[in-house]
């Protein structure tokens, strides 16, 4: 039987998600791919690299100083490559069967859209577009008639144990966390806590921004409107469990009392594989989940008040999509400010939190008001923590 080969994006190539997906991409059959646009922020040297390994029809960084240094690093290769927003937005636009969206912060909103407007399957990583302005995402899909796939691992293994043919039978889903590195952290030791506290992650391996949202489990909060956007199921069904082992990524529990869960070793490349070959499965070179050495699986329920961020997550929800969308870019800010030391790690929630009662619930109806409304909470929050270090 004839092989068809299936063309492929990747936004955020060179990020932990993005690599992941290059390296699953690297072990496929020949002519399993053919890659399209392989894209990336300003990290040169790391994208010639892929490039030069995948062939893809072009390579692209946003970051328009980076050009010099991807010309050099291409050179002699013959890969087509273009620096800039708008060369990002072209790249993703260009005709492709599936495109993983993985590039970091609500920067990947726009790229998503216009992968999504020219139909498809958007394989979706990039939470904070669906946090930003997650209406405007599904309506682009509905337009187009592309297909979403959740990667973010949670909402990956709740499609999995999701049976949406009725959802009035679905009585609630479940996120699990791992509870992140301060778990059992002191209030007062978490005052403290440096960057390079924050991003060691004790289960999974990943990008800085994504590490620090685990720490203060804004990262969960986030997941929450993540679930809210992608499921049919309300805000008040969707609970939150810490579970430290991290095998059981979602589970979804139903009318009839049946709890349908999704476990595996916490390695992206299992989620990412899923979206990849989906309706199929293919087969993955992850380590197996041992149950019997694992031995008990535990689950919590979070501290609200070690965590805030979860309850300003929710609360977000509950106000409406511009309240989200102020969220997710305080929390953009006060992360970045973080990790430059320039803010307490406990000051990110209170950032957000102020920056939400500042802003209130814009209506944001199209992606101008969303854009706006972003930028400006951006230089709310960044104002506000200003001052908290000062
Ligand atoms: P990383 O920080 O590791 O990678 C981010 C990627 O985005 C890099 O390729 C970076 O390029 C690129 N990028 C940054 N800004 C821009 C821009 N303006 N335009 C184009 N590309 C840009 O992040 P992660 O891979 O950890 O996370 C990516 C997304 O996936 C996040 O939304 C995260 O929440 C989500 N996610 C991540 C998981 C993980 O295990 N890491 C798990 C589940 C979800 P460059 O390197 O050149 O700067």
């Amino acid at each position: 039987m004839a092989v068809t080969t299936r063309t492929v994006s990747i936004l955020g190539s060179t990020g932990s998600v993005g690599r992941s997906t290059v390296a699953l991409l690297d072990a496929a059959a020949p002519g399993t791919f053919a890659i399209v646009a392989l894209v990336a922020g300003r990290d040169a040297a790391a994208l010639a690299g892929q490039a030069r390994r995948l062939r893809p029809r072009i390579a692209v960084l946003s970051d328009e100083a980076a050009a010099p240094a991807l010309a050099e690093a291409l050179a002699g290769s013959g890969i087509p490559w273009a620096c800039g927003r708008d060369a990002v937005l072209a790249a993703a636009a260009m005709p492709a069967d599936w495109t993983m969206a993985a590039i970091v912060g609500a920067a990947g909103l726009e790229p998503a859209l216009a992968a999504l407007a020219r139909g498809g399957t958007l394989a979706v990583a990039n939470k904070e577009a669906l946090v930003c302005a997650g209406h405007l995402v599904l309506e682009a899909a509905r337009a187009s008639g592309a297909t979403l796939l959740p990667v973010d691992s949670e909402h990956n293994a709740i499609f999995q144990a999701l049976d949406a043919r009725d959802p009035s039978v679905i009585e609630k889903i479940i996120l699990t966390a791992s509870g992140g590195p301060f778990r059992k952290t002191s209030l007062e030791r978490m005052a403290r806590v440096t960057p390079e506290e924050a991003v060691r992650h004790p289960v999974w391996s990943m990008g800085a921004k994504i590490s620090v949202d685990s720490a203060t489990m804004m990262n969960k909060g986030l997941e929450l409107i993540e679930a809210a956007r992608l499921f049919p199921v309300p805000e008040e069904r969707i609970e939150i469990l810490v579970h430290p082992q991290s095998a059981v990524h979602g589970l979804v529990q139903y009318a009839d009392g049946s709890l349908l869960a999704q476990l595996g070793s916490p390695d992206m490349r299992t989620p990412i594989a899923h979206a990849l070959a989906w309706p199929r499965r293919m087969a993955v070179d992850v380590p197996r989940l041992d149950l019997a050495a694992l031995a008990r699986l535990e689950f919590f329920a979070p501290d609200a008040v070690r965590f805030p961020a979860l309850r300003l997550a929710r609360q977000a929800l509950r106000a409406g999509p511009g309240a989200t969308t102020i969220l997710n870019a305080a929390n953009e800010v006060a992360v970045g400010l973080f990790l430059a030391r320039r803010l307490g790690f406990l000051d990110i929630a209170t950032v957000v939190e102020e920056t939400l009662e500042a802003l209130g619930t814009p209506p944001i109806p199209d992606l101008a008001a969303v854009l706006a409304l972003d930028a400006a909470a951006r230089q709310d929050a960044a104002a506000r923590a200003v001052l908290r270090a000062s």
